[in-house]
């Protein structure tokens, strides 16, 4: 990177360092790319999230080279999950589907603040540079419309121009870059909103858990320091009928749902409830003349399955590749990109599309209720349920009888 006039320059210009911004840096830096690092926060920093990684993103971050660091940091290892609704129950493990072998037979849960910070560190010690406190403003593009770079407010609060061949949008759900490229949509049907927290002293059996009733759900899983992260997530229009302050709400849900009111019950909240929605995003393009989004800033992710971060690992680990062929043959243009637009298809968006089916079935209480009953009836089903959350069988062996024959007989493929 090199300062000059007060303008900064990169190859790689990096909006938001949270695990997509900060796998890509990481992938490109130590690959020779001088690759810059944005983020309007200073790490660690909190982030709304139900805190659980899915199988496939272990490897993933194995092939960073900062699993040790993860682990070290005290990542937890989650070996499957407990469903529950409308008086019904079943564990589910992260087994093989079909033909779709399971990496490992457990996905980690760690505090985001930990998780985001540690891996933005591995991407500083491969070379990243990266600025906190730096919030983007706005897109800086040629007359011709080609991005060059972005507009920001530097950490003394002074308006600074950075400039780079790629500049890529890893800037959350509420993307300033997406929202200045102009293809932001609301998307009214996904309005969500989450109600996130931790507790200590919560007796557990080391599975994360998700508890559905009619106007959403609690998600519980066990993260590093011995702390449990609670999540309630609920449809918007319900929580404005409740009229209730944060407080008032989740205390509201936590009496109508015994088995999770029971655990807490004993137990310590350690932190506040933080709020964060409506949770409702979705973007029309991905790629430009000289940027790409990457993460959340690409759309919203329901966090029932909990693939976020999967999707967001995922993403960095497509556009590293194209972005690096892009400088090799000093390209700019966005049909440069092409090879993460087909990556996304084949990897992210089957997945994308099968949680958005289920946050549509589970929201009728007539099929919630017979998808419950039968997984608490077939252990196979509930092992099939939770695996295909677990991101390494794709959702097309759901089209194999042979997969749905073994998961009723309770087998594994
Ligand atoms: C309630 C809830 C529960 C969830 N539970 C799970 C779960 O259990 N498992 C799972 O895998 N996923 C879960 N998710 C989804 C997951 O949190 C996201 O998919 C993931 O964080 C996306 O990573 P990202 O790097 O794209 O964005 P983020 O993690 O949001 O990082 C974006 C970064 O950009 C920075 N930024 C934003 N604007 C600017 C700006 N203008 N200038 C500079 N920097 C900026 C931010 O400070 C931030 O550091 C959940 C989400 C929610 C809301």
């Amino acid at each position: 990177m090199i300062v000059e006039n007060d303008e900064l320059f990169a190859q790689v210009l990096v909006v938001g360092g949270g695990p997509a911004g900060a796998a890509l840096a990481l992938e490109l830096a130590r690959d020779g790319v001088d690759v810059l690092v944005l983020d309007s926060q200073r790490f660690p920093r909190f982030k709304p999230c139900g805190e659980f990684m899915s199988p496939q993103c272990v490897p993933l971050l194995e092939r960073l080279g900062a699993a040790d660091a993860l682990r070290g940091a005290g990542a937890n290892e989650v070996r499957g999950m407990l469903l529950a609704s409308y008086g019904r129950s079943a564990r589910g493990r992260f087994v093989d589907i079909g033909r779709a072998r399971a990496p490992v037979e457990y996905g980690w849960a760690l505090r985001r603040e930990v998780f985001d910070a540690t891996l933005l560190d591995q991407a500083r010690r491969a070379g990243a540079r990266v600025l906190e406190g730096w919030r983007v403003r706005e897109v800086l593009r040629t007359p011709a419309g080609r991005v060059i770079g972005v507009e920001a407010r530097d950490a003394q609060g002074r308006s600074r121009n950075v400039r780079a061949s790629w500049t890529v949008g890893a800037d959350g759900l509420h993307s300033r870059v997406a929202g200045a490229l102009g293809v932001q949509r609301e998307t009214p049907q996904l309005r969500r909103i989450a109600l996130t927290t931790r507790y200590r002293g919560v007796a557990h059996d080391g599975f994360a858990q998700a508890h559905f009733f009619d106007e959403g759900y609690f998600a519980l899983a066990p993260v590093d320091a011995g702390l449990v992260s609670v999540n309630l997530v609920l449809w918007k229009s319900a929580f404005e009928r409740a009229g209730l302050p944060r407080d008032e709400a989740f205390e509201h849900w936590l009496a109508r749902t015994p088995a999770v009111r029971e655990q807490l019950a004993g137990a310590e909240r350690v932190d506040p409830l933080r709020g964060i929605g409506p949770l409702a995003r979705s973007t029309t393009r991905q790629t430009f003349d000289g940027a790409a989004l990457v993460g959340d800033a690409c759309g919203y992710v329901d966090p029932v399955t909990g693939e976020g971060t999967y999707f967001a690992l995922q993403g960095a680990a497509l556009l590293a590749p194209a972005l690096r062929d892009a400088l090799r043959d000093e390209r700019t243009d966005a049909s440069a990109l092409d090879p993460y637009l087909s990556g996304r298809a084949r990897e992210i968006a089957p997945r994308a599309r099968l949680c958005g089916w289920l946050v549509h079935a589970l929201a009728r209480p007539s099929i919630a209720r017979g998808v419950f009953s039968l997984l608490a009836s077939r252990s196979g089903l509930a092992d099939l349920a939770v695996s295909l959350t677990g991101d390494y069988a794709p959702p097309r062996e759901l089209l194999r009888p042979r997969v749905w024959r073994a998961a009723w007989r309770g087998g594994a493929s």
